[in-house]
């Protein structure tokens, strides 16, 4: 098993129960899948005698608790960034298949309930030393090909920046809060979603065709390896204060990116959701880039198109490379979403 080697896409499926619509008007119908989760194998029903066998790193049954989820799809992600290496866990799929419930979820009403932001933010709140190290956040959203600021609604055009030396990318324009507690961390996400749902109504725009990117940096400091200079130098005894006082402190830097993808539903291009051909090129650009980056790190080329979208260029630094990534893959099992379902598949293919 290769669980969270770097450089490779380690893929999730999750499959959403049926909701109470779908209990009544599917109840005649076959699920368009059936999971194998011990096998990690999905069956994915092409006609009334014959389907398709996907392998996958995971697969999540309707009954997979958020808990689970956590621990498959983002724990070693979390555990890396710990470690000082970058990371990126995403959902992707059709709107409505649990996305937002994967990632989102505050779990206030029901602690059982808290999806991969909250408890992400749990498990690097418990790790660090709040003296030395420090958490900050970041909160965007990604539409059309420009970046919002969700945490600062005025700052509706954010740039990314390259280094051209470290490759390191950054967005230094976006708003920075530095998080304390598990409490201030749910009140900025709470903040973020009200922002976005507000920049949402008056641009007359769905979010579900928009990315939602949560950016969590972490700053620790570690101690250098001047263990022996030091104590050298010790000639009165005591060395072991003096040693640790005189270790330098080096500042390690990592970030973990969090990304609520955009519905991967075909966007209608007759234009009859009044978009214009334009339009409904650009709002899946950045998907689509996706793919193609995902299809080259899967396939070892040596060329990752990260330049094609602004989602890849701001992942470029915590994706492929050391960093760990992880994509769950949302679904659901009603026959009527059959063609979105496959495709939602096959994408999560490109990585195997
Ligand atoms: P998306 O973000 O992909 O559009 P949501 O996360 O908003 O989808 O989920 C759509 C609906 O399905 C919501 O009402 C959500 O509560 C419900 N849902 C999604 N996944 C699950 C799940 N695993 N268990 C129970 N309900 C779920
Ligand atoms: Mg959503």
């Amino acid at each position: 098993d290769d669980a969270g080697v770097p450089g490779r896409v380690r893929v999730a499926v999750r499959l959403r129960p049926k909701n109470a619509e779908e209990l009544v008007t599917d109840a005649d119908f076959a699920d368009c899948v059936e999971l194998q989760p011990e096998l990690k194998r999905l069956k994915l029903r092409k006609n009334n005698w014959d389907s398709d066998t996907y392998q996958f790193d995971e697969v999540l049954t309707e009954f997979a608790s958020q808990k689970r989820v956590y621990e498959v799809v983002a724990k070693p992600v979390v555990e890396s960034v710990l470690e000082g290496y970058n990371g990126t866990v995403m959902a992707y799929g059709q709107t409505g298949t649990g996305k937002t419930f994967t990632l989102g979820r505050l779990g206030e009403e029901d602690p059982a309930a808290r999806g991969i932001m909250v408890r992400s933010m749990e498990d690097i709140l418990a790790d660090i030393s709040p003296e030395t190290d420090s958490i900050s956040v970041s909160y965007l959203q990604l539409y059309m090909e420009t970046i919002q600021d969700l945490l600062n609604p005025s700052n509706d055009n954010i740039a990314i920046l390259e280094d051209p030396k470290t490759g390191d990318v950054s967005v230094p324009n976006a708003t920075v809060v530095e998080i304390k507690d598990q409490n201030s961390f749910l009140n900025l996400l709470i903040l973020g979603e009200a922002h976005r749902f507000a920049a949402n109504t008056k641009l007359n725009t769905e979010s579900s065709r928009s990315h939602a990117i949560l950016l969590v940096h972490v700053k620790r400091s570690v101690k250098g390896n001047h263990d022996r200079a030091v104590s050298v130098s010790c000639e009165n005894g005591n060395a072991s204060s003096l040693i640790k006082s005189f270790r330098p402190q080096m500042v390690r830097k990592s970030k973990l990116v969090v990304v609520d993808l955009a519905g991967s539903e075909r966007i209608d291009k007759s234009g009859s959701e009044g978009h214009t051909l334009e339009e409904a090129k650009s709002i899946n650009l950045s998907l689509s880039a996706l793919g193609k980056c995902i299809n080259a790190l899967a396939e070892n080329s040596s060329h990752v198109p990260v330049r094609d979208s602004k989602l890849t260029r701001l992942l470029r630094d915590s994706f492929g490379g050391t960093a760990r990534t992880s994509l769950i893959i949302t679904i659901g099992s009603s026959p009527r979403h059959r063609g979105e379902t496959t495709s939602t598949i096959s994408f999560g293919q490109r990585t195997m």
